[in-house]
């Protein structure tokens, strides 16, 4: 489930080895992922160089030449490979590029949730998902302007921090440990959050994300497809004791996803008017 930090070490990675390169052939194993906008995609993408690479959010976009881009939204389980061809193919592999320097991109996503778009640039709005985001985290934006983003929604402030659409590129792991930064209580509603609560919000999402970029960098190296999680203060930590007052991490499953925090460094009720 890539987030903004391994969606920034990937696009960093694939940039450097990529950009400038021709994607000699496409081969689409699990067409399922794939939403072509722009005409057949395996003939219409040969002989394309990769211009650039962006991220907006959770989405990652390959600028290729003549006006194409494959827009990939990973969710919850699509990764980026880069290998020779010689490097066994997962089962996992849904689509690989053959560059012409010999190497692979492959996009593996074990429950297809994912989406590979190719489009014109005229197209992005059809692509769903990638406009409605927020601003990227790593984007500038005020606080003044974060609040008034949150305004629209309503909830408990990690669901509402999920969705993208106040903050883009953060997701269930990241916004544990922004919460767990800020002190904040998972399910606390929106509403009831204070501004000095809120622009602690503000303030560490920018920061986590910033800082788990260059252990990540450091921990995938070449193994880009590999997601590095371990290193988190609270996600996934329930029952390891809190780095920063040594009680037990809480760790609640509810709709399939994790929510991990420190019921003392964050204190709220479960259920009640929080
Ligand atoms: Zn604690």
């Amino acid at each position: 489930m890539p987030e903004a930090p391994d969606l920034e070490v990937i696009r960093e990675y694939l940039t450097a080895r990529t950009v400038g390169v021709e994607i000699s052939a496409a081969s689409v194993i699990k067409p399922s992922v794939l939403r072509s906008l722009a005409g057949d995609f395996a003939s219409d993408i040969a002989g394309r160089t990769v211009v650039g690479i962006d991220r907006r959010g959770k989405f990652l976009m390959f600028r290729l030449s003549g006006d194409r881009l494959l827009v990939a939204n990973p969710m919850l389980t699509g990764a980026f490979q880069y290998c020779a061809p010689k490097e066994r193919v997962f089962k996992r592999t849904c689509l690989t590029l053959s560059l012409s320097d010999g190497n692979e991109v492959r996009y593996l996503d074990d429950r297809q949730m994912g989406r590979l778009y190719y489009a014109t640039p005229d197209q992005l709005g059809d692509i769903p998902g990638l406009e409605e985001q927020g601003p990227d985290v790593l984007d500038d934006f005020s606080f003044d302007e974060f609040r008034d983003r949150l305004r629209r929604f309503h909830g408990e402030i990690k669901g509402v921090l999920t969705r993208g659409r106040v903050i883009s590129g953060i997701g269930n792991a990241y916004v544990d440990e922004i919460l767990f930064e800020s002190q904040v209580y998972p399910f606390r509603k929106r509403k009831a959050l204070s501004t000095e609560e809120l622009r602690g919000i503000y303030d560490s999402s920018r920061r986590v994300v910033e800082e788990a970029v260059p252990v990540l960098r450091s921990r995938m190296g070449d193994k880009i497809h590999v997601k590095v999680r371990d290193f988190l203060k609270v996600h996934n930590k329930g029952g390891s004791p809190c780095p920063r007052c040594g009680n037990t991490i809480s760790q609640i499953t509810a709709n399939k996803r994790i929510t991990s925090y420190c019921r003392r460094c964050q204190p709220g009720m479960l259920i009640g008017a929080t």
